[in-house]
């Protein structure tokens, strides 16, 4: 007992950098045997995948209920273009710094012509998979966009009979919602125990894939993983102070407050499997539960910029190894799917391949050499991830303090408004 209340009072972000120390430590020594400790590691996946689904439904029902339809829709119209031109910026960055190391001179065409590759979903799919046809199988399935989609509408749809003339209606709606809060604070409270146990769990991530990850795969493919990295490090370290510091966020307290989400995104290869103790660290970082509750479930499916910078640097490792000079036009081409395919990547580890997949069949270029980065998927997926989480956790900050503004300004209005109307 005195073990348990001693381990419980240590920090979070302790306890996750000793797992991941530790699993490095025995990787390496154990090698493939590290093997033995996967179901640890299994074994927190599971768990953060059973909340995930719950956390997202309730969450965004309870956000779309939190304010008003006008106000979502102001944050919806600031957090889309984000996403959006965010993610077609760093497919370009992606582009530039691949162009600079580039990664591809040297190898060559994959010979393994039976290399599994992964399937790409043309782009019109994956805008007509995000409506369901069976609400139950996508729940089942755990299929996040629908999941987004139903919850909005019900969410709307609750909002609606609350604010009804009819009192029946009323008194409806107010109980829904009642229940959808006590569902959604369970969630959390759930939550709050899985990440006692996250350390444990992440040093089973750390000590298999280390142990596994043959050096060979790593060695002839160093300089794009190299790129991956360095993309990833110009995102982190340049583009998102950056973003943070024009709309006056405080950027060292910013990454102070998100460092557990951005280290579990790294450890886990998965944005929404992050996405509960993405919404925790914003909340602690000062993002007011209205825009973190509405923003990060929709971001951890659709804003992927470390998926972007994936792509852009795969784009060119394809070109180089078949002798392909990209033309602008097809650098523009490369910038839209590779932002299309960025949305419906998924935020689970090892989906960026798909979306490489999709962008390398819209370039002409042979997916055979999906396959062939997929040796190294294990290692460039952890940084793409936290790209990808801390993009999320951006996007929610700057919208939120953008709201703030617009909220003092709201009020200043109004109360200059009551005051001439005082003074008439
Ligand atoms: N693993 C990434 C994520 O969960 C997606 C990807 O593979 O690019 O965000």
């Amino acid at each position: 007992m005195a073990i348990w209340r001693w381990y419980a009072r240590k920090s979070f972000i302790l306890k996750i950098t000793v797992g991941f120390l530790l699993g490095i430590i025995i990787g390496a020594i154990f090698g493939p045997s590290a093997d033995v400790l996967s179901p640890f590691g299994d074994l927190f996946l599971r768990l953060l995948k059973m909340i995930v689904v719950p956390l997202i439904f309730l969450t965004l029902i309870v956000s779309v209920n939190n304010s008003s339809p006008k106000e979502l829709g102001r944050i919806g119209g600031k957090i889309f273009p984000y996403y959006l031109i965010s993610t077609a910026i760093a497919v370009g960055l992606g582009l530039v710094i691949a162009k600079l190391i580039n990664p591809g001179l040297g190898l060559q065409m994959p010979k393994n012509a039976t290399m599994e590759v992964p399937e790409a979903p043309s782009i019109i799919d994956i805008i007509l998979q995000i409506v369901p046809s069976n609400i139950i199988d996508s729940m089942a399935k755990g299929d996040i966009l629908s999941i987004v989609f139903v919850a909005l509408i019900i969410g709307f749809s609750i909002s609606f009979i609350r604010h009804s003339k009819d009192p029946k209606m009323n008194e409806w709606g107010n109980l829904l919602m009642k229940f959808t809060e006590a569902g959604s604070e369970v969630t959390f409270r759930i939550l709050n125990g899985i990440l006692q146990y996250a350390p444990i769990g992440v040093l089973g991530i750390t000590a298999t894939s280390i142990g596994n990850q043959g050096m060979d795969t790593l060695q002839s493919l160093a300089k794009y993983v190299g790129a991956s990295y360095l993309g990833v490090a110009i995102q982190m370290l340049i583009v998102f102070p950056l973003i943070l510091f024009l709309f006056k966020v405080p950027i060292i307290k910013f990454f102070l407050h998100t460092r557990e989400a951005i280290m579990t995104a790294f450890v886990t290869c998965s944005s929404l499997g992050t996405l509960p103790v993405t919404i925790k660290c914003a909340l602690k970082a000062g993002i007011s539960d209205r825009v973190a509750n509405f923003t990060l479930p929709i971001g951890a499916t659709v804003n992927m910029n470390g998926s972007a910078i994936h792509f852009g640097v795969g784009v060119v490792l394809a070109a180089e190894i078949v002798g392909y000079d990209l033309s602008v036009g097809a650098i523009i081409g490369i910038i839209l799917t590779g932002t299309l395919a960025a949305v419906g990547t998924a935020g689970v580890p090892g989906a960026g391949l798909i979306g490489m997949s999709i962008v390398f069949t819209q370039a002409g270029l042979p997916i055979e050499i999906v396959g062939l980065t997929a040796g190294v998927n294990v290692i460039t997926d952890m940084v793409f991830t936290m790209c990808n989480v801390t993009g999320d956790i951006v996007g929610a900050a700057i919208v939120d303090k953008n709201e703030q503004r617009v909220k003092g300004e709201i009020g200043r209005t109004l109360e200059k408004e009551n005051r001439s109307a005082a003074e008439l």
